[in-house]
């Protein structure tokens, strides 16, 4: 059997993968198993923001692999507390709990602020509730999904938990009338990026944080996707000034070779958990704390966040450019940009078939979307490579005939 041929017989059909035979990676380049070279616009969901396989990273995970590796948190590290005081200095927050996934420190979250709920704020037992926004994306655990407001992803899996209100992504009139004595929590993504890069109004954020502390509720932000750099920020709260009582990061942070996350805090906020409150066997390993404490020094020192900001200018400016009556909308900010497909014309899925075909790598989200998130290292002149191919598949859906209704 090829390499598709085995993973359809073999893994859960949870994904609905291109037909795309990966084998190696370098920055911005993938090259399948024929050693076809690929640019890469995807970045593993922004896993791999620094690149694939960067060298810094590579070298800092063998170096670590050879000293130690798992140690678990039975015992202290020479390398977790060095790696959250960066982590810490970077995000100005107090503290960090480290897990592994994203849906992990979205979970670590959930439960920090409802203690702080019980024991801070004092709500009454069982009662704390928890907003998020409709269209939200923070991981697939059965309390997560339990508040995703597609159906898809709840469907088949309940029952699920109570004590979440969903409120419109961007309304902060909404989120004030949905507050009450028993809230201790917003949970919002700065930008919703599996719902296809959907920015809020300008301002919001700052509404948030202001409703927050007027009703002495948690302004938590996932940033597991939209951190580290992606928005040409290090982080997007950073565009409305504001601070965040809790931060969730995650992806990036594991140098695109392994899975860290980590929910960040106030001291006061963290405090809430005491031995055997929570944990995670692999968070916070010594490989992943050597990791992401390169990951966070490449960032830094490589400058990828300015170049976000400036290359994620330039492409929006392009794809704005393109015009056509196939692009019905065109968002982001910094190297995160969602193409949002006619349906009239085509799915989003042919556009990334045709895209892959011509040798670059996107996905997309739900029916509609076209996502571009390249690694933060790329080159210009791959990113524009990339983005010519993109405009041939727009004129080439622009002669196709259009779908039936
Ligand atoms: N939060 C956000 C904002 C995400 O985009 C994702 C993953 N797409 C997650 C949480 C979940 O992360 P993971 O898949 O690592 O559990």
């Amino acid at each position: 059997m090829n390499p598709i041929e085995l993973e359809i017989r073999y893994c859960a059909r949870n994904y609905a993968p291109l037909p795309v035979v990966l084998a190696r990676g370098a920055g911005a380049y993938l090259w399948d198993i024929e050693g076809r070279r690929y640019i890469d616009m995807m970045s593993a969901y922004s896993a791999a923001s620094l690149g694939h396989c960067h060298p810094r990273i590579v070298a800092a995970l063998q170096a670590q692999a050879d000293r130690l590796a798992v140690p678990s948190r039975a015992y202290h590290s020479d390398r977790l507390g060095l790696f959250l005081e960066a982590l810490c200095a970077r995000t100005a927050l107090d503290a960090a709990l480290p897990m592994n996934t994203g849906a992990e420190a979205v979970e670590t979250a959930i439960k920090a602020a409802r203690r702080w709920g019980y024991r801070v704020k004092g709500v009454a037992p069982d009662r704390a509730e928890i907003i998020v926004a409709n269209g939200n994306f923070h991981g697939r655990t059965t309390t997560i999904i339990g508040f995703s407001s597609e159906p898809e992803y709840r469907d088949g899996f309940g029952p699920f938990a109570p004590g979440f209100c969903t409120i419109p992504f961007g309304d902060a009139a909404a989120m004030e009338r949905a507050i009450t004595p028993t809230t201790v929590a917003v949970l919002v993504e700065p930008i919703q990026g599996e719902a296809g890069i959907i920015l809020p109004p300008a301002g919001w954020l700052r509404e948030l944080r202001r409703l927050c502390d007027e009703h002495r509720v948690l302004l938590i932000l996932d940033e597991v996707q939209s951190g580290l750099g992606r928005t040409g920020a290090w982080f997007a709260f950073e565009h409305e000034n504001i601070h965040p009582d809790g931060l969730i990061l995650g992806k990036a942070l594991g140098g695109g070779v392994l899975p860290l996350s980590a929910f960040l805090a106030r001291r006061e906020i963290m405090d809430v958990f005491g031995p055997g409150s929570h944990g995670s066997t692999f968070g916070g390993n010594a490989l992943a704390a050597a990791v992401g404490l390169e990951a966070l020094r490449v960032i830094e020192e490589e400058g990828l966040v300015e170049r976000s900001r400036v290359l994620g200018l330039h492409m929006l400016e392009r794809l704005h450019s393109m015009r056509s009556p196939v692009l019905k909308a065109i968002r982001g900010r910094g190297l995160w940009a969602g193409a949002e497909i006619d349906a009239n014309f085509a799915k989003a899925r042919q556009a990334c078939e045709r895209l892959a075909a011509k040798g670059v790598l996107s996905k997309e989200t739900h029916d509609t979307i076209v996502r571009f998130a390249p690694p933060l290292v790329i080159a210009r002149q791959d990113l524009d490579w990339a983005l010519d191919r993109f405009e041939e598949v727009v004129r080439e859906l622009e002669h196709a005939r259009p779908l039936a209704a």
